[in-house]
């Protein structure tokens, strides 16, 4: 794939921009035009996506770090010499700390570009240090041994000074330390129902307001379940976990009914005042933090059990930023010591398996029941039921996609698929020092099927997919990390599509732009397909910009974003009819 003239350049990974106004931002590479020597790149504004062609020379003059060697130096768009980024390029090494290094661009952000991630990527913080870490004069570590001894005869004559008044002012201490006390004790009276310590007691100020204006009417076991649809996206917000606690986040996510999400995003005016921008979003159902793995389960992968007793294909995506909950929600609860996964996602539609199973209908067709568990990392396949043996993935004359030597386990019980849960589980783990470190950059393939006289009758998938979080594929990454990146925003973007294809009907769907997609093909076609997102948000206030990207996933961004830049006092009235509905489906 890789042409020469592309230089680093790859499908997935985000580079500089330039719009024609002037301003600079983030957008993803989603396609390389070789007949152009142009790339195609995509990136949110205002909750819709769009897109440009632009030429290679242009992208390389923004970002020399992603140009070909030889011709980051030549680039026509390069300015002058005088210019920092030229310079920059110029010089050997590091050109990557020069570039965002250059006061024009940490200056001057274009703000309102939000959704792309423009200027909160991961290496800008550290970029400023080092550039503040560049002027420090050099440590004292060259004092003489005079100057020492100068200083303690110094520090023993201020002693002496200090101790005739020492009473007097330990007495002074005293008097302010309790009127200290005092001024807290009223203040923490004031503010009983709120805690004043938090640094942004503002925002939260707001969002408690904003709260007791809505009319909360919550998704219950009552509820209607859509046994119908082709296609669902959920969104699921787990509480805020004890790190968010300990930092005083905030939760910044409402759910005030059965489908609806609100983001409130804190925001700053020109003159310093802040407000906030509440989003509003709608999907098929919207799960707070109050929703159990069983009430997620009973609306989202419950309904497409019966599907492929149909002879269908069933598929079912946990889908957000890493720390959101996906894991918790496929795989159960792996958080202290006793780890739980009968109740994830997938031992609770193993579980409906083998009761649909016993019923009449389906117990004279003699079905057997198989359970493969794999995992994608970086485009290959590995099977986590036979410690992590590399597989390849084979697609015959008919278009058939075959996972060679994947290891399809007889399972008889719900407690035969527990078994295999765990270990597929500590295989994905083992070696690594904390789970997500490794599981954050793959995605988790398990798979129930049926199979009727050894041949195939249905199946199941249930993907815990890698974090959709930004970060990893900045140009201040190292290489590793920053094909791995690209390769998660390609097989995500390749999923978005054939989703989007399966939902529209149409004839073509792009299975093979990545090995996720390549390897659930079948998911994607047949007319007893059914498949379901739930997308997974972190509820604090430092996720808000990842929590609105997961939301803003194309699969349901121009559908579903209901409303926006609505400050705290034209608040958003909930009555359906003004809510934007999906025609997505
Ligand atoms: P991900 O797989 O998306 O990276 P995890 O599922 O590992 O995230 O969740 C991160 C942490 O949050 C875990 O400690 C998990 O137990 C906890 N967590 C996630 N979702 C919930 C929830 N709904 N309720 C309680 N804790 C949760
Ligand atoms: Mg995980």
């Amino acid at each position: 794939m890789a042409v020469a003239v592309f230089g680093k350049i790859l499908i997935g990974i985000y580079v500089e921009i330039k719009r024609s106004d002037g301003r600079i931002h983030q957008a993803m590479v989603t396609s390389l035009n070789e007949d152009n020597e142009s790339v195609t790149v995509e990136w949110i504004e205002n909750g819709d996506t769009k897109g440009k062609e632009i030429d290679l020379e242009s992208i390389f003059a923004l970002n020399p770090d992603v140009a070909p060697e030889e011709e980051v130096v030549q680039s026509p768009e390069t300015p002058p010499p005088t210019s920092s980024i030229s310079s920059g390029a110029k010089q050997i090494k590091p050109p990557k700390n020069r570039r965002t290094v250059a006061p024009p661009k940490t200056e001057a952000p274009p703000r309102e570009n939000r959704a792309a991630g423009v200027g909160t990527t991961r290496a800008r913080p550290s970029q400023i240090q080092h550039q503040q870490s560049q002027p420090e004069p050099p440590p004292p570590a060259a004092l003489t041994a005079q100057q020492t001894q100068q200083m303690t005869l110094q520090q023993q004559q201020n002693a002496r000074r200090k101790s005739n008044c020492v009473k007097e002012v330990e007495k002074l201490q005293e008097k302010r330390e309790r009127r200290r006390l005092q001024q807290q004790e009223l203040r923490e009276k004031k503010a009983q129902e709120v805690d004043v310590t938090v640094p942004n007691y503002e925002i939260m100020c707001m969002i408690r307001d904003f709260r007791a204006s809505l009319d909360y009417r919550p998704l219950t076991t009552a509820d209607p379940i859509d046994e119908e649809h082709r296609i669902c996206v959920c969104v699921r917000a787990r509480p805020l976990n004890k790190k968010e606690l300990t930092m005083k986040d905030l939760d910044v996510i409402t759910i005030p009914s059965k489908d609806v999400v609100m983001v409130h995003e804190p925001k700053q005016k020109v003159d310093l005042t802040r407000y906030l921008e509440n989003q509003t979003f709608r999907f098929d159902y919207a799960f707070d933090d109050s929703a159990d793995n069983d009430m997620v389960y009973r609306f989202t992968a419950r309904p497409l059990v019966e599907t492929i007793f149909e002879r269908g294909m069933a598929t079912c995506f946990a889908y957000g930023q890493t720390g959101s909950g996906k894991t918790h929600t496929m795989g159960g609860d792996f958080s202290g010591k006793n780890q739980d996964c009968s109740k994830g996602i997938y031992a609770l539609a193993a579980r409906d398996v083998f009761l649909m199973l016993k019923k009449p209908n389906y117990k004279k067709l003699d079905l057997n029941v198989y359970a493969t568990f794999f995992e994608i990392y970086s485009g290959k396949v590995f099977d986590l039921l036979n410690r992590k043996a590399k597989l390849r993935v084979l697609e015959d004359g008919k278009q058939q996609v075959q996972v060679v030597g994947l290891q399809e386990r007889d399972v008889k019980c719900t407690e035969d698929v527990l078994k295999l849960i765990e270990v597929g589980n500590s295989c994905r783990t083992s070696g690594q020092t904390s789970a997500n470190a490794h599981s954050s950059r793959s995605h988790a393939v398990f798979q129930i099927i049926l199979r009727r006289r050894g041949k195939m009758h249905g199946k199941f998938s249930l993907i815990d997919l890698a974090g959709n979080e930004r970060g990893a594929d900045t140009s201040s990454a190292d290489r590793q990390t920053r094909l791995e990146g690209a390769e998660i925003n390609k097989s995500l973007l390749a999923l978005k599509e054939c989703i989007r294809a399966l939902g529209r009907n149409k004839p073509h769907t792009p299975f093979r732009a990545s090995k996720l997609t390549q390897v659930l093909r079948d998911s994607f076609i047949g007319e007893n397909s059914r498949t379901c997102m739930i997308a997974t948000v972190s509820p604090g206030m430092a996720s808000c910009e990842n929590t609105l990207n997961t939301l803003r996933y194309k699969l349901f961004s121009e559908s579903y974003l209901v409303k926006s830049v609505v400050e705290m006092k034209s608040l958003p009235r909930l009555s359906p009819a003004c809510l934007f509905i999906s025609h997505f489906r």
